[in-house]
């Protein structure tokens, strides 16, 4: 079953709190904060999927808190309803216009609040369910091309920032063509499934990243690694792909390998992502002309 989603509750008066938990914790995970600092705290380390905010609380008021939400990275993107004794038309259109998603006027109704919240939670998780389509391949259930490729910007300019090292590596199935000839379009999907799965294992740090490339290729991006770390991996990877049983339907096994091109660059100013891609892409093509299931690096 899927985790409950989150609401993060900012309210000054215990008692409102205390219903607020009541009506909406048989469907949400609901975390309290009786103070706007307290709240704010518990958004960064909590990150709820949504923000139920008062407006009238003593040191810091709501427009205050959503204003510091909205500026601070961790928190920018949840999204807050307010709950507030403020009932007029006017409160109402500034609360709005400060950004919030929903504007809730107390006394309130549990119906109204169950409603409100669970509109916005629906839109947290539509939106959610189209980032996963957007960047997740639908067969290996690894990442895609796509957000590889934003994954390498991201990290390409924090090597050059940082002066360190980056790594990648180009991976292709060996005459896969004949693997799918032999065995079936079927089983080569599982066959790339399984590989998917050894090239996840093979990571080691949490920024390593492992994404299929399109077909039988697959990328792995590893920052602030240099080539005598990347060819570890590599050969590692190129091994644990070599060893691992196939599943077939039938009940027998087979295997596949794989041929790396590794390389690694410190980035700077003018240097391009496709030439670092294309050279390693190039000892790909080294390490398929010399005899597949093997790692070259670029030169
Ligand atoms: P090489 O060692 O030179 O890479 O030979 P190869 O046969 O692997 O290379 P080629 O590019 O000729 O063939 C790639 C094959 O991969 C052909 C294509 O049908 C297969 N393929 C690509 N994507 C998929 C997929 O999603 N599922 C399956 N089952 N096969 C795929
Ligand atoms: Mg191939
Ligand atoms: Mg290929």
């Amino acid at each position: 079953m899927d985790e409950k989603n989150s609401v993060l509750v900012i309210d000054d008066e215990k008692s409102n709190l205390l219903y607020l938990n009541h009506i909406l914790s048989p469907e949400y995970n609901i975390m309290m904060a009786n103070d706007a600092k307290k709240g704010i705290e518990m958004a960064i380390a909590h990150n709820p999927d949504l923000i139920l905010l008062d407006i009238l609380m003593p040191e810091m008021d709501g427009y205050e808190t959503l204003a510091l939400l909205k500026k601070t990275d961790e928190t920018s993107n949840i999204p807050v309803i307010f709950i507030t004794g403020l009932d007029s038309r006017e409160d109402e259109e500034i609360g709005l216009v400060s950004g919030a998603e929903d504007y809730i006027t107390k006394p309130f109704s549990a119906t109204i609040v169950n409603i409100r919240v669970r509109n916005q939670i629906k839109i947290i998780n539509q939106m959610r369910a189209i980032q996963r389509l957007s960047t997740i391949d639908q067969l290996t259930e690894i990442a895609n091309k796509r957000s590889f490729n934003s994954q390498l910007s991201m990290e390409w300019r924090r090597a050059a920032r940082n002066k360190a090292p980056i790594s990648v590596l180009m991976i292709d199935v060996d005459k896969f063509k004949n693997y799918n000839d032999r065995h079936g379009h079927l089983q080569g999907d599982i066959a790339l499934k399984t590989v998917a799965m050894v090239l996840k294992e093979a990571l080691k740090r949490p920024a390593d990243f492992a994404a299929r490339w399109g077909g039988e290729e697959f990328a792995i991006l590893l920052p602030s690694t240099d080539m005598e770390g990347a060819l570890t991996i590599a050969e590692q990877t190129r091994e644990n792909v070599e060893k691992t049983t196939i599943p077939r339907i039938d009940g027998k096994t087979s295997r596949v390998t794989i041929s790396i091109g590794v390389n690694t660059q410190i980035p700077s100013q003018n240097d391009s992502m496709d030439d670092f891609i294309y050279n390693a892409d190039m000892a790909l093509y080294t390490a398929k002309n010399t005899g597949r299931n093997r790692v070259c690096r670029a030169t």
